[in-house]
């Protein structure tokens, strides 16, 4: 659906244009054979309970190793790309022209001050572990055999999701630094839609992904987790909030329960879901609107699922006041399945049990494929859905709002989770650009989202009424569905996943 041209789109041809050092992997050209996906770096990674004081430079790092003989691994430069970016880091620190090495081109010249610094690197390496690989240095961290070495970061914070490095390990950039290297998509010759899948990546630049809803909260808890300037704590619920000569105070207390404690800083955000007890405060516009429409959810392991069912891809059987969405999860182990239909049964309700005589009453007369699925489920996690019309103003002062509490939007688009991420990003550079005056910087952030938002709250209604149509309306979607190119779905939803 091309749906109000009139709105900004980005398109393909104005998109940032790759950077030199995507196209080159490990120092080949790759340019046309490959996606570039993000660009990771190492760190060191070490045991707070092993390392209280952890170095900040190579040189206090040469130090603490000689302090601390083989508490420190690497995997060299021929066991894995992590040591290699070790020692590379070792050049910057340890020669005089590391600015140019960094920024480049490379100059033949350095090479001369290498040799010193290969000596000296050769002393540091008596009293290193060697580490068999990547993995290798992280398990060996896992298993306290080392206290400090360098890792990759977004496999350090793989494994830490998956619960394979405990918590007491952290990261650390040294100074100067430690080259990284892009990482890339590749889309398998054989895949079932390679085209598809092409055809998204040129023009978004992004694969369509879908991911756990556990999985991207352990990344994020684990992110935090790791930073010494966030203090966790779920113990407490926000009663109240006020601002005062630029503080804002909030009162914490249990669900039932007064307040029991104060707390007071310099900005508040409230990121409380659609049931936001800061919205009622800077914003008061009641509950939020129930849509009548019902989404059950499950999970099945892959044996559960009969073959002739299973899809790779993200599936979407519409019917009339109903659908059912499924794709896989956790590389094809898992099956998620949502299915949604019309119902005034339910007024509130978030993440509840849910009583499966309710779904089979809307979905009886579906097609055989989707009964066949349903069938399968034991067990399902009800919600009753909500939304709210858009607002303009959801900051006041020092307090601001972030995600559902701010926009919340049926899940038609698959879009909250994906617009409260944008959200922080989006304040996070607002605040950033105006640390001295937080309530403009407030008022930036919701300047720049307001209007992205509210057009995805609006959107994903019409996509719901889009799915569930019935009778004439139903046949002219299919008719438009299948008239269409994938060049046309991507211009009609360029305005989503073409930038913020
Ligand atoms: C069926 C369904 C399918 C969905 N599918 C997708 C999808 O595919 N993609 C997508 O991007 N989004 C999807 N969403 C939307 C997504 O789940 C939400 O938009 C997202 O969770 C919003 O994140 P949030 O952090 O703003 O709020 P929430 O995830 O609701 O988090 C709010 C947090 O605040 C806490 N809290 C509430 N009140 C207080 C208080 N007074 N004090 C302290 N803490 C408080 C809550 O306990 C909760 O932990 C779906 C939603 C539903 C219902």
């Amino acid at each position: 659906m091309n749906d109000n041209p009139s709105l900004p789109t980005t398109a393909a041809a104005e998109r940032k244009p790759l950077s030199e050092a995507a196209k080159r992997a490990l120092g080949a050209d790759v340019d046309g054979y490959v996606m570039p996906m993000f660009n990771s770096q190492t760190a060191i990674a070490y045991h707070t309970t092993m390392v209280k004081d952890p170095p900040s430079t190579y040189a206090e790092l040469e130090k603490w190793v000689r302090e601390n003989p083989k508490k420190f691994g690497y995997n060299g430069i021929k066991g894995g790309m992590s040591g290699v970016s070790f020692v590379v880091g070792w050049i910057y620190a340890n020669t005089p022209d590391a600015d140019r090495l960094i920024k480049g081109p490379y100059d033949p010249e350095t090479k001369k001050a290498w040799d010193q610094a290969l000596a000296r690197l050769a002393a540091f390496n008596k009293n290193v572990v060697l580490t068999p690989g990547n993995a290798g240095t992280l398990d060996m961290l896992n298993r306290g055999e080392i206290a400090m070495g360098p890792v990759w970061v977004d496999m350090f914070y793989t494994w830490q999701a998956d619960g394979k490095i405990p918590p007491t390990v952290k990261l650390k950039l040294i100074g100067p630094g430690m080259p990284g290297q892009p990482m890339y998509y590749v889309v398998p010759a054989k895949a079932a839609n390679a085209k598809l899948g092409e055809e998204f990546i040129a023009r978004f630049h992004e694969p369509y992904a879908v991911t756990h809803r556990h999985d991207l909260h352990a990344v994020l808890l684990n992110a935090c987790r790791n930073n010494d300037l966030i203090y966790l704590d779920v113990s407490e619920r926000v009663i109240d909030a006020v601002e005062n000569e630029g503080l804002v105070e909030v009162a914490l207390g249990g669900p039932d329960s007064g307040p029991r404690k104060t707390i007071c800083g310099r900005a508040l955000i409230g990121c409380d879901g659609v049931w936001s007890r800061v919205r009622e405060k800077i914003v008061g516009d009641g509950a939020p609107r129930v849509s009548g429409h019902i989404a059950f959810r499950a999970v099945l392991p892959r044996a559960a699922v009969p073959d002739d069912l299973w899809e790779p891809d993200v599936v979407l059987w519409a019917g009339p006041r109903t659908h059912l969405v499924h794709y896989p999860l956790r590389r094809g182990t898992l099956y998620n399945l949502v299915a949604v239909f019309h119902s005034d049964r339910h007024i509130e309700g978030w993440n509840t049990e849910a009583d499966p005589a309710d779904l089979w009453a809307h979905f009886a007369d579906q097609r055989p494929e989707v009964l066949r699925l349903l069938e399968r489920i034991e067990t399902w996690r009800m919600w009753a859905l909500v939304d709210r019309e858009p607002i303009k103003e959801w900051s006041k002062g020092h307090v601001t709002l972030l995600g559902d509490a701010a926009h919340p939007m049926l899940q038609y688009l698959a879009q909250g989770a994906a617009m409260a991420t944008e959200d922080a990003v989006c304040l996070a550079d607002k605040v950033a650009e105006r640390p001295d005056n937080l309530p403009a910087a407030l008022r930036a952030y919701q300047e720049a989202r307001y209007l992205r938002t509210g057009r995805v709250q609006i959107m994903a209604r019409v996509y719901g009424e889009f799915y569930h149509a019935r009778g004439v309306t139903a046949e002219l979607r299919n008719q438009m569905l299948r008239s269409r190119s994938f060049q046309d779905w991507y211009d009609g939803i360029d305005w989503l996943y073409g930038g913020m």
